[in-house]
């Protein structure tokens, strides 16, 4: 679908897959007015195709298109459009377990106008892959690096938008993070370099004496919908979770005290990843033994079986797809 400005959002269509051209001078690759979203359609164990939290992709959509003068996209069409192409596409929706087809929406500037300024015109575009189950065979903890320098989003700037310069500015770190058999980076805030933010494409939580915390929503933390689902789960068992700032210090000293039980990240690709140790400053902080802890696991199988239909969507989380 295209935008022109004084027509509004016209034309959508479905198109057989394939490359898209784009005048040289399209502002997209000068300026980078691009926002994206990542979703997931699963095939439930009776057969029916379901999209999760579909709605909270589309204002997350329309979140990060304000933030960089997008036109927004109203959010039923946005969840409409999804659902229409996937049951148009339903056979790749895999019916392996785990599996899914991943779904990609974005919004790229299209004019052809060198000069800094909203663009006029604008696609929003949406491509789907089948993807593999993160874990093949059970959750796996990762080794993550605590990043010192380099910051992923800024308050007041992209910060807590789903933009693409928000992760090209992260590729240096992730690199640095590989070379350290770190699987991701766990990003400080960019000002005093003292609080946790999130880790690579998940948000982050941890078990510290028997209380589960998370970082509150900064401003420069994506508001990750596994995020408020697992809090939801959370608080709904009646187990508490407190959104709150924490610093490196605090997690060095739990690490120290042996009061740091389980660490895990939270995100669309994986549900959620298990912190096998934390590398900060040079010293690798192993928690919970390298192992997968309790908590995590319950976690996985719950949204994972919500997901696959064997657990009752007690929430509604679930939209079918036709
Ligand atoms: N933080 C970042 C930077 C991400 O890219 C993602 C993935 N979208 C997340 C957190 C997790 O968000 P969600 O649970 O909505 O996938």
């Amino acid at each position: 679908m295209d935008y022109t400005e004084g027509r509004g959002w016209h034309d959508p269509r479905i198109v057989p897959y394939g490359p898209i051209s784009h005048d040289p001078a399209a502002m997209i690759f000068h300026y980078g007015q691009a926002v994206f979203e990542g979703m997931k359609a699963f095939r439930t164990v009776s057969g029916e195709i379901a999209l999760f939290r579909p709605e909270q992709n589309a204002k997350r959509l329309q979140r990060s298109s304000e933030r960089l003068s997008i036109p927004t996209i109203d959010e039923a069409f946005v969840v409409e459009a999804i659902r229409t192409l996937v049951s148009l596409d339903k056979i790749w929706v895999p019916a392996k377990k785990g599996s899914s087809l991943y779904i990609r929406p974005f919004v790229i500037a299209t004019e052809a106008m060198l000069g800094v300024r909203p663009s006029a015109q604008y696609s929003f575009i949406v491509i789907m892959s089948p993807v593999d189950a993160y874990y093949e065979e059970g959750l796996h903890p990762v080794n993550i690096l605590v990043e010192s320098y380099y910051a992923r989003a800024v308050l007041g700037g992209t910060g807590n938008a789903k933009v693409a310069g928000n992760y090209a500015g992260s590729l240096k770190a992730q690199t640095l993070a590989k070379e350290h058999d770190c699987a991701q980076v766990l990003w400080l805030d960019a000002i005093e370099k003292k609080y946790l933010e999130e880790v690579g494409s998940m948000n982050v939580f941890f078990k510290i004496g028997g209380e589960v915390v998370t970082p509150s929503l900064s401003g420069s933390i994506l508001d990750g919908i596994t995020r408020s689902s697992i809090i939801h789960l959370l608080r709904n068992w009646g187990i508490p979770v407190t959104e709150r700032k924490v610093s490196i210090d605090e997690i060095v000293q739990a690490h120290a005290d042996g009061t740091l039980e389980e660490a895990y990240g939270t995100g669309t690709a994986a549900v959620v990843s298990p912190i096998g140790s934390l590398l900060w400053n040079g010293n690798r902080m192993e928690i919970n033994g390298g192992q997968t802890g309790e908590l995590v696991e319950r976690l996985y199988l719950e949204i994972t079986g919500i997901q696959e239909g064997t657990r009752p969507d007690q929430f509604g989380w679930l939209t079918y797809c036709e």
